[in-house]
């Protein structure tokens, strides 16, 4: 940090906090021209994280400011990374019910203390402050951004809303329903929008730090006005109407039953908007309550889960230049993608025109990454087109994102095994051909596997990597670490037809199709998946992955597998055939041509409708634990969870399936297989 005081602050390792204790080593301090700065510095953690310790050190050192009070107090962090990345989610499993709320309570006192501290207290915050984080820089009296700075509230995510006095601070901060709205939806707020917004005084640039907190200081600075509109929802009947909306628009994405947060939220404020002492008390109960309830207990597995599965790429991955074969939709996701984190890619195509549709489609996906310009500038930079495939030569890591035809693989692989430099690592993309087959062609199979990533790869988080008997395990790991580093979330997993995510959506996606020939309509059927909490319903996401590839990957699946699969529907053929295939197409089961369908169900399905869309998923994921396809249950959680956003709040297939008991599961599929065909015949792992 090019900032004397922070210079100076760099060397000082004060003890804050009561001497001896965890929480000594949270906080250092120093003061300058009267001016206090204490800085954030959680020991042993790239990022600071909110936790207890960290409290009880902020406590001790406001006590003794508030004996001696100095000209201002600044807080800030340590960490390169950002100011705080929220509260320490592993300690919300060991607390509940009363010892919640004590906790909370006393968390609550040392942030009033700092807002009633009586000399300006000033965050200055550079990266991230979320949740309890953001909830600090609201109890001081100003903020100060540094360019780059994000403000969010990701509780929501988890279950819960803000819990430190979030939900007071930042309503009474800014208009009442745009803080509403960070909180309801988990977004951020980046800089600009949050100096618009109001939550911070100045946007400045580390080098004027300083002077910025000596304007703060001396007056100079000030504070962003109370729009009218936050006055006006003073009122009940206002805040009232203003909840109204915001309980219906939180029903289309999350009903009340599956995720209480939003609406545990909107009664807070509806109910104590204008009472900030009540509105505390009243945010302490509720989310003691919230941290207790199935949905945050899930959602906080789904943390877990993703923590887990990054960690399974924790090493060195060893590779810096990416050459990507295939300037198709996935591979110009996947060059633009690892571009923009960092690694140095050329893109291959026999096409001039898929190149360069390729680097626009890098531009775009630059601009809905919120990229600033010099960034996309700087991605752009790293990805070079390279029709004559100059690359190969260079590159430590080769990924393969050509059609999905075995022969045209095969040619590649071989030219690509020819050119490659030696220890390089060749991946296929491929979603459905065998990989031992594939190994058949490349001059070295212990350096070739599946890199599975999925459409559209910079929102979906999941890569598989799919090993072949004779791919090296450090391959594997590898592609794992590759795949953290260009943060996405690997599973590694062992080559089987489908692998594991599509061998478990595809008996999903083709029961509906079963289930329209049998005469229940298409919206009946996604609705009875999306009131079960997936993202999607089956006939929607058929179309949105394109019918031609649910076709392939279903007659893929169909004859490499011992167990039967549903018949594919003469419907899915006549779509495939006549050019409907999808959202692509304009037209699928769905018309697309004015944007995505809304499934509006007036009549009610057959009594087993969901279960025999949601079964045979979780009967697929059974199946692939019990062949070793994958390690354990929860690596198939976190997988169905990051790559088809298999309803979260269930914490996962495997995890739905034990809180519905496995016996209980097995009993429902023999039962639907005797009615409907032995396509539900539970898996003997069931019985395991
Ligand atoms: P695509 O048709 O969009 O792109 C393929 C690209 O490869 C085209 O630009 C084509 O010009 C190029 N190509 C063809 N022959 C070539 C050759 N000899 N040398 C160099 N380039 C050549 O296909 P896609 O949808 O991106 O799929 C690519 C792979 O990814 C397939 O194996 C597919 O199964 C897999 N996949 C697709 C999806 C998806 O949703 N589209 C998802 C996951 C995996």
């Amino acid at each position: 940090m090019a900032n004397k005081v922070l210079d100076f602050l760099d060397k000082s390792k004060l003890e804050l906090g009561p001497p001896g204790t965890a929480a000594a080593h949270h906080w250092r301090q120093a003061e300058d021209d009267g001016i206090v700065w204490l800085v954030l510095d959680c020991p042993d953690s790239p990022v600071n994280i909110v936790s207890e310790e960290v409290l009880t050190g902020l406590d001790a050192a406001l006590r003794k400011l508030a004996e001696t009070v100095p000209r201002a107090l600044v807080i800030r962090s340590a960490k390169p990374g950002g100011f705080a990345a929220g509260a320490d989610i592993d300690s919300f499993d060991r607390i509940s019910g009363e010892s919640a709320i004590r906790l909370l309570e006393q968390g609550h006192a040392v942030l009033d203390r700092l807002e009633a501290l009586p000399c300006p207290t000033i965050a200055v915050i550079h990266g991230a402050a979320l949740g309890a984080g953001f909830e600090i820089a609201l109890a001081c009296d100003h903020r100060i951004a540094i360019d780059g700075a994000k403000f969010a509230f990701p509780e929501v995510n988890l279950g819960l809303h803000p819990g430190l006095g979030g939900t007071f601070r930042l309503t009474g901060l800014i208009d009442p329903v745009e803080a509403m709205t960070l909180m309801l939806t988990g977004k951020s707020a980046h800089t600009q929008k949050a100096k618009k917004l109001g939550i911070v005084d100045i946007v400045t640039q580390e080098r004027h730090v300083r002077a910025a907190v000596g304007a703060v200081v001396d007056g100079k600075i000030d504070p962003p006005a109370k729009g009218l509109k936050a006055r006006a929802f003073a009122l009940r009947k206002l805040r009232s109407l203003a909840a109204a909306r915001m309980r219906a628009e939180a029903e289309k994405k999350a009903p009340p039953a599956h995720f209480p947060a939003p609406y545990a939220l909107i009664d807070l404020w509806e109910i104590h908007g204008n009472d900030p002492e009540a509105m505390q008390k009243a945010e302490i109960a509720s989310f003691a309550g919230l941290l207790d309830s199935e949905t945050s207990r899930n959602l906080r597995r789904v943390f877990f889960l993703r923590r887990s599965l990054k960690k399974d790429g924790g090493g060195d991955d060893g590779i810096s230049h990416v050459h990507v074969i295939g300037a198709g939709e996935m591979g110009a996701g996947i060059a633009g993608w690892a571009a923009i984190r960092g690694k140095r890619v050329t893109l291959g195509d026999i096409s001039p025109e898929a190149l360069a549709r390729a680097i626009r489609q890098v531009a775009q996906i630059c601009r809905d990454s919120h990229l600033n310009s010099i960034e996309t500038r700087d991605a752009l930079d790293r990805l070079m087109p390279d029709p004559k495939g100059y690359g190969y030569a260079g590159a430590d890591l080769v990924i393969e994102a050509v059609p999905e035809d075995a022969d045209l693989k095969a040619k590649i692989h071989r030219e690509a095994g020819a050119r490659m430099k030696p220890g390089a690592i060749l991946a296929t993309n491929t979603s459905s051909l065998a990989l031992a087959e594939l190994a058949k062609s490349v001059p070295d199979p212990a350096r070739f596997a599946g890199l599975h990533f999925f459409n559209p790869v910079a929102k979906m988080q999941l890569v598989e990597i799919v090993s072949h008997d004779r791919t090296a395990p450090d391959t594997a790991d590898r592609l794992a670490a590759f795949c953290a580093s260009i943060d996405r979330l690997p599973a590694a997993l062992r080559d089987y037809p489908g692998f594991l995510v599509n061998r478990a959506l595809t008996p999903y996606l083709m029961e509906a199709m079963v289930l329209m020939d049998e005469g229940v309509p298409k919206v009946v059927i996604d609705r009875a998946a999306l009131d079960f909490g997936m993202p999607m319903g089956p006939v929607t996401l058929a179309d949105q992955v394109g019918l031609d590839i649910c076709l392939d990957v279903a007659e893929s699946l169909k004859s490499a597998l011992d167990k039967p699969m549903p018949d594919i529907s003469p419907r899915l053929r006549e779509k495939v055939e006549a050019g409907e295939t999808g959202k692509k197409a304009g037209r699928g089961f769905y018309d697309w041509s004015n944007g995505a369908p809304h499934p509006q169900a007036t009549e009610a399905g057959p009594e087993d409708l969901q279960d025999r869309l949601i079964l045979p998923m979780l009967d697929a994921c059974m199946e692939c634990l019990r062949m070793n396809v994958v390690r354990n249950a929860d690596q198939v959680d976190g997988a169905m969870i990051f790559a088809t956003g298999f309803a979260p709040f269930r914490g996962g297939p495997m995890h739905y399936a034990r809180t519905r008991g496995f016996d209980r599961i097995r009993d429902r599929l023999a039962e639907l297989a005797d009615r409907h065909g032995e396509r539900f015949r539970p898996d003997p792992g069931w019985d395991e």
